[in-house]
C-alpha cells in the first residue's frame, strides 16, 4: 500500500506512507507537528520544501525500495536546487529505525532520519539543520510518550471525514519468530484513556462517525485510567457511554492470545462494536504456531471463533497467513488449508514467509524453497477467495446498514460501507452523506457490493 497526503501549500510538505494503517496514522501526525512551522501538505514532490518517507519493514526488499524512491527523490532536488529552492529530504518509520546508519551511509543527501517513536520532535530536528546543516538521525525509544507532546490535531480522517483511525497501542512484548515489530516499534506501550477519549471527541465533534481503533497489538491495550488500567472492552464501554454520536467502532490488529472473554463478550453487549474482526492465526499447523512463538494451538484459536460467533452469530472474520515459515512441511501447509475450511473466512491476507534480518526465524535451518512457498500461497489465496466469493454472495437479499461515505464513480450513485467493511455502491441523493440507511444487497462483486435503498423499496410497494 502507498498513500500520499495533500491538499495546498504554503511551505510544501509532501508524504509517501508504505506499510500498515499505523503508518497511515503515524504520516497525518508528523504533518500536524509540522504545521505550526509553516508546512502543509502538497500534491507533488516537486513542490514540496520537505519531502517524508514513511516506511515499512515487514517484508522483503523494503530497503530497496526506499533506495530507488531516493533516487527518484535525489533528482528533483537537484532540480529544485536549480531554480534556487531548498528541499528536506526524511526518511522515517520501520525501515529508518531499523537501518538508519546503513541508510545515511548509502544515501548521505538524506537529511532525516527518525523512528516511529521520535516523530514529535521533528521541529527540533528541522530546527538542527537550519542552524548547523549536515544530517540528523534519531532513531531512540525515548522516555517521553510522543502522544504527550503531540499537538491536538484530529487525524487522520477518511471518506469525506467520516472515518478515522485511532491509535491507543503502540510496539510488541511477543517476538513472534519471523517479525521485525518489536525491534523497529519498540515494547508495548499503551496510551492513557483520557488521552484517547479527548481524541475520539474531536474526531467526532469533527463529523466522525466510525473509528477504527490502531495498535500492534490493539487487544493486549491497558491505558491509565482513573488510578488504575482500562482494558479494551472497558475503552470501548467508556467510547460508547461518553460519546454518544460515535455509531461505530472496530479494532486492529488483535492477536489470539489478548481474545479474553470479556472482549468476547463486549461484541455482544455493547452496540457500537461492528461485527467484524481481523484476527491473524498465520498457520493451522500446532507444530509451525509453536517454531513461529504464537503461544496457541489451531484447536485454541478454533475455540476462540466459536465463542465469538456464540457471542455475535453474524460476525465476519478475517486473518493474516504465512505459508513457508521455516520447517513448514506439506501436512503442516495441509493443516492451515484444514483450518481456512473449518473456519470460512470473510477475507484474508496471505502472505509467503520474508527472511527479516535479526528475527529468530531468519537464521534457521530448513528454510523452504520459494518454488514451494509460490505453490502454496497460490492455493491458500484460491481457498480464501472462494470463501470471500462465497460471503459477499451470502449478503444478496439481506439489508445491511450502510454508512454512506460519498459520491459513487457513477452520477447519482452513493458509495459506503458495510458492517463488514465493505464498499457498497447504491443509488440516492447526496443529503444522506454521513447517514447510516439501510440498503438491500443485490449485487456481489469480489471486492465490494451493489444494493438499493431499502426506504425507496418500501415506498415504492
Ligand atoms: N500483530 C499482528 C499479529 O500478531 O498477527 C500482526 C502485525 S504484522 C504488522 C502484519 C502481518 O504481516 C502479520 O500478521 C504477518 O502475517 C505478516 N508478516 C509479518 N512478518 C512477516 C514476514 N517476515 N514474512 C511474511 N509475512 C510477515
Ligand atoms: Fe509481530 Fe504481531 Fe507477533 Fe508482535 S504479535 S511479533 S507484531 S506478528
Amino acid at each position: 500500500m502507498q498513500e500520499q497526503i495533500s491538499t495546498s501549500p504554503s511551505r510544501g510538505l509532501h508524504i509517501i506512507t508504505w506499510g500498515c494503517q499505523m503508518n497511515v496514522y503515524d504520516s497525518a501526525r508528523m504533518a500536524d507537528v509540522l504545521r505550526p512551522l509553516g508546512y502543509s501538505p502538497v500534491d507533488l514532490p516537486d513542490n514540496a520544501d520537505m519531502i517524508i518517507l514513511n516506511t515499512c519493514h515487514i517484508r522483503e526488499r523494503a530497503a530497496e525500495k526506499v533506495f530507488s524512491e531516493l533516487g527518484r527523490l535525489r533528482q528533483i532536488r537537484e532540480a529544485r536546487k536549480l531554480e534556487g529552492k531548498e528541499t528536506l529530504i526524511a526518511v522515517a518509520g520501520c525501515v529508518a529505525q531499523a537501518e538508519g546508519k546503513e541508510l545515511l551511509a548509502r544515501a548521505p543527501y538524506v537529511d532525516l532520519v527518525l523512528g516511529p517513536q521520535t516523530y514529535h520532535r521533528l521541529p527540533e530536528m528541522v530546527a538542527r539543520i537550519a542552524r548547523a546543516g549536515g544530517s540528523v538521525i534519531d532513531t531512540d525509544f525515548p522516555v517521553e510518550s510522543k502522544f504527550d507532546l503531540l499537538p491536538e490535531e484530529a487525524a487522520p480522517q477518511n471518506e469525506g471525514n467520516l472515518t478515522a483511525f485511532l491509535t491507543i497501542q503502540e510496539g510488541c512484548d511477543k517476538f513472534c519468530s519471523f517479525c521485525v515489530v518489536p525491534y523497529t516499534r519498540g515494547a508495548e506501550t499503551s496510551r492513557p484513556v483520557a488521552s484517547i477519549l479527548a481524541e475520539a471527541e474531536r474526531l467526532v465533534a469533527s463529523g466522525v462517525k466510525e473509528i477504527t481503533l490502531l495498535g500492534q497489538n490493539v487487544n493486549a491495550f491497558h491505558g491509565d485510567w482513573n488510578g488504575g488500567t482500562a482494558s479494551l472492552p472497558e475503552l470501548a464501554a467508556l467510547l460508547h457511554e461518553k460519546i454518544p454520536a460515535l455509531k461505530r467502532l472496530r479494532y486492529i490488529t488483535s492477536h489470539p492470545r489478548d481474545m479474553e472473554q470479556a472482549l468476547i463478550d463486549a461484541h455482544r453487549s455493547n452496540p457500537i462494536f461492528m461485527p467484524y474482526l481481523h484476527l491473524p492465526v498465520q498457520s493451522g499447523s500446532d507444530k509451525v504456531l509453536k517454531a513461529m512463538n504464537r503461544g496457541h494451538t489451531a484447536d485454541e484459536y478454533r475455540e476462540i471463533i466459536r465463542r465469538l460467533r456464540e457471542a455475535r452469530p453474524d460476525i465476519a472474520l478475517t486473518s493474516d497467513f504465512i505459508v513457508g515459515h521455516p520447517g513448514e512441511t506439506d501436512e503442516d501447509f495441509e493443516a492451515t488449508m484444514q483450518l481456512v475450511r473449518d473456519i470460512r473466512f470473510a477475507s484474508a491476507y496471505s502472505f509467503k514467509y520474508s527472511q527479516r534480518p535479526g528475527t529468530p526465524a531468519a537464521g534457521q535451518p530448513f528454510q523452504v524453497a520459494e518454488n514451494v512457498k509460490e505453490k502454496r500461497l497460490a492455493a491458500l489465496q484460491a481457498l480464501l477467495r472462494e470463501q470471500q466469493d462465497a460471503f459477499n454472495a451470502s449478503l444478496v437479499g439481506t439489508v445491511q446498514d450502510v454508512l454512506v461515505t460519498g459520491h459513487g464513480r457513477k452520477p447519482g450513485q452513493l458509495n459506503g460501507r458495510s458492517p463488514y467493511l465493505q464498499p457498497v455502491h447504491f443509488e440516492g441523493s447526496p443529503s444522506l452523506i454521513g447517514e447510516i440507511v439501510k440498503v438491500r444487497i443485490t449485487a456481489p462483486f469480489t471486492n465490494s457490493l451493489g444494493g438499493h435503498l431499502h426506504e425507496q423499496e418500501s415506498t415504492a410497494i
